[in-house]
C-alpha cells in the first residue's frame, strides 16, 4: 500500500530514538482529568498517544490527572476506560496523578528549603493583579522574602486543614519580570477541602497542573509527553521544574528526562468541546445524558452508531499540525458513511407509512423473499423477508398526479418492489380530507427476482414491509446540536441560546422488519434507500428504537 508520510511528532520521535535519547525508549501517556466523559477531541490525543507507542514498539499508559477533587468522580474514570477500549486501544498500566501526591509534596518541600518557593497569603485576585503584562514586569509579593521556616510551617498547615481555602497558596519563586508570564512566581499548591475520589481527606493541599504534570511524567518514566498547543507556552516551565527535580533526592535514572511536544486541538463545527459546557448540557437536561447521540462524546457517537474505525479514520484524515483549525463535521460524517457502507446490514424500514394493496395477489399467501445483507461483503450472507398482499410503503413514494420524471409509484406506472415483484399502480383511496389512505397496484407473477420477466426495465425500486409481518418502531433523527458553525468561540453569548431547537426529531409511527428484533443493540444497519441507523441501547423487544446517523 501507499506509505503515509510521518507527522512532525512521529518524525521527532524517530529522531530521538535514532539518537539514543532515554536509551531509545518510548513511553507516552494519555492523561485525562476524570471530570467528564471523553469527546472526539480526546480521541485525537488518544490516537496520537497510543498510536505512536504501537508504531514504535513503546508503551502508553493511562494516567488520570486527578489533582482537582472538586470536579472528579469515579463514574468518569470508568467511562474513560470503556471509551478508550472501544476506540481500539489498550494501555499498559493505569496510573493516577494522585499516586504522586507524596512525591510532589516532598519536591515542594525541597523547593521551599532551597528558597525557591514561598507561601503567599494574598488572594488569587491580588496575585493576578501583580502579574504585570507581557510588556510590563509584575510586582513582587510582600511575602516573597519571608523566612524559609515560616513557609515550611504554613505549607504543613495548608495540608492539615488549619488554613482555609483561598487563604494562602504556595508559589514558586522564579522571576516576576520574566518574559514568559508563566514564570512570574506561578502558584503551585492550593488548599481544597473537598474529599478526593481516591485519597479521601488525606490531602488538603493540592498541586496545580504545571507543578503536577511534568513531575508525574518524570516519576512514571514518560519519554514523550504529547499534549495540545495551548501548553506550548507552559513548556519552559515544564522543563524548569524537571531541571529542579533532577537536582533533588527524588531524581531517578541519571540522564533521563521527559520531553513535552504539542499538536493542534481538534475543534469541530456545530458543536463544543469544552467539558464545562458539555457538563452544563447534561446537568440542565438540554440533552439526554453524556451519551445523547447529538453529543460529540465518544459514548454519544457510539450510541449513534458511529464505528470506532470511522472515528480513527477521520482523525487520520485531519492529521496533526502546529496550527489551530476548525474541522468540518461533514468530514467526520463522510468518514462514517464510507465506513458503514462496508459493515452495515441492509434492512427495510418504513418511516412514514401508507398502505399498499396488491389487488391481484392472493389473500392468504405469504412468500419468503431473500434480502442480501451487504452487497459490499459477500460473507455477510442474506436473510428472509415476508411478502404478502398488504404492504407498508413510504408515503413520499406515491404521487397521484406525478410529473414526467417521477419514477416512483403513480397510477399507470410500473415499479419494482425490492427483492420481490414488479407492480403497476392502479390508483388510491382518500379520506374526506383528501389524505391518501391506501394505494393500489397489481403485480406481475412472472417478475419475481430470478424469474424470466424480472429483468424487465423499470425505473424505480421501492422498499416495503408486509403489514402482518413487521414490527412497530420508534426512529430518532438527529440534526446538528448547534445552529451556528462555531459555538465554541462565542464565549460571551450564552451558548445555550445557540442550540439547534430541531436537533432531535422522533418518529413514532414507523415499521421495521421482524429480523431486527433479533439483532443486538448497537448493530450497524442501513435502512434501504433512507440511510444508516443503529439499534438504540433503550430498545427492547416490545419497543424497538433506532437512531439515525
Ligand atoms: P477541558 O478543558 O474541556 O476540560 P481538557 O483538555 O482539560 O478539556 P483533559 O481531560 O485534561 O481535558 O484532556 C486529556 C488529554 O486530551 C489532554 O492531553 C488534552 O490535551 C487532550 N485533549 C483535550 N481536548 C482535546 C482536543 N479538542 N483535541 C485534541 N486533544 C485534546
Ligand atoms: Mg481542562
Ligand atoms: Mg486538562
Amino acid at each position: 500500500g501507499e506509505k503515509k508520510s510521518l507527522n512532525f511528532i512521529e518524525q521527532a520521535i524517530e529522531n530521538d530514538l535514532k539518537e539514543g535519547k532515554n536509551g531509545s525508549r518510548l513511553q507516552t501517556r494519555f492523561p485525562p482529568e476524570p471530570n467528564g466523559y471523553l469527546h472526539i477531541g480526546h480521541a485525537k490525543a488518544i490516537c496520537m498517544d497510543f498510536g505512536v507507542a504501537q508504531k514504535y514498539g513503546g508503551v502508553c499508559n493511562l494516567r488520570f490527572d486527578d489533582t482537582n477533587p472538586v470536579k472528579e468522580d469515579t463514574e468518569y474514570v470508568d467511562s474513560i476506560m470503556e471509551d478508550i477500549q472501544w476506540l481500539g486501544f489498550q494501555w499498559k498500566n493505569i496510573y493516577y496523578a494522585s499516586d504522586y501526591f507524596q512525591h510532589l509534596w516532598d519536591f515542594a518541600v525541597e523547593l521551599i528549603k532551597e528558597g525557591k518557593a514561598y507561601i503567599d497569603e494574598q488572594s488569587a485576585e491580588e496575585i493576578a493583579k501583580q502579574k504585570g503584562t507581557p510588556t510590563q514586569p509584575g510586582v513582587n509579593s510582600p511575602y516573597r522574602d519571608r523566612p524559609i521556616e515560616e513557609s515550611l510551617t504554613l505549607f504543613h498547615q495548608m495540608n492539615t486543614g488549619e488554613i482555609e481555602e483561598g487563604a494562602m497558596v504556595l508559589r514558586a519563586k522564579i522571576d516576576m519580570a520574566h518574559s514568559n508570564m508563566h514564570f512570574r512566581d506561578p502558584i503551585i499548591y492550593r488548599v481544597i477541602k473537598h474529599p478526593h475520589h481516591r485519597t479521601g481527606t488525606t490531602w488538603k493541599a493540592y498541586p496545580m497542573y504545571d507543578f503536577a504534570h511534568g513531575q508525574s511524567d518524570y516519576f512514571e518514566g514518560v519519554t514523550h509527553s504529547i499534549c495540545t498547543l495551548e501548553f506550548e507556552v507552559h513548556r519552559p516551565l515544564y522543563d524548569y521544574f524537571v531541571d529542579e527535580l533532577i537536582e533533588t533526592p527524588l531524581a531517578t535514572e541519571a540522564g533521563y528526562r521527559p520531553r513535552q511536544m504539542e499538536f493542534n486541538r481538534l475543534n469541530l463545527t456545530y458543536t463544543v468541546m469544552s467539558k464545562r459546557k458539555l457538563l452544563a448540557l447534561v446537568k440542565e437536561g438540554l440533552v439526554n445524558g453524556w451519551d445523547d447521540p447529538r453529543m460529540p462524546t465518544i459514548c454519544g457517537y457510539r450510541r449513534r452508531g458511529y464505528s470506532p474505525e470511522s472515528i480513527r479514520k477521520f482523525i487520520d484524515m485531519i492529521g496533526y499540525t502546529k496550527y489551530e483549525a476548525l474541522n468540518d463535521v461533514s468530514l467526520l460524517e463522510a468518514a462514517v458513511r464510507e465506513d458503514l457502507n462496508t459493515r452495515a446490514t441492509r434492512v427495510s424500514a418504513v418511516l412514514n407509512p401508507v398502505k399498499l394493496i396488491i389487488t391481484n395477489y392472493p389473500e392468504n399467501t405469504v412468500e419468503q423473499m431473500e434480502a442480501i445483507n451487504n452487497p459490499e461483503d459477500p460473507e455477510a450472507g442474506s436473510h428472509m423477508i415476508e411478502f404478502s398482499r398488504e404492504l407498508w410503503m413510504e408515503r413520499e413514494d406515491f404521487m397521484e398526479d406525478a410529473p414526467k420524471k417521477y419514477f416512483r409509484m403513480t397510477p399507470g406506472q410500473e415499479v419494482r418492489l425490492k427483492n420481490a415483484y414488479i407492480v403497476k399502480c392502479t390508483g388510491c383511496k382518500k379520506d374526506e380530507n383528501g389524505e391518501i389512505t391506501e394505494v393500489y397496484c397489481e403485480y406481475d407473477p412472472n417478475t419475481r427476482s430470478g424469474m424470466p420477466d424480472s429483468n424487465r426495465k423499470v425505473k424505480g425500486t421501492l422498499h416495503w414491509l408486509s403489514c402482518a409481518h413487521c414490527l412497530p418502531a420508534e426512529v430518532r433523527l438527529y440534526d446538528r446540536l448547534f445552529k451556528v458553525e462555531n459555538p465554541g468561540t462565542e464565549t460571551e453569548a450564552d451558548f445555550r441560546e445557540l442550540l439547534n431547537p430541531d436537533s432531535l426529531k422522533v418518529l413514532t409511527n414507523c415499521y421495521v422488519e421482524k429480523y431486527l428484533a433479533e439483532l443486538k443493540p448497537l448493530s450497524y444497519l442501513q435502512f434501504q434507500r433512507i440511510g444508516y441507523f443503529n439499534i438504540d441501547k433503550e430498545s427492547t423487544p416490545d419497543k424497538l428504537i433506532f437512531n439515525a446517523q
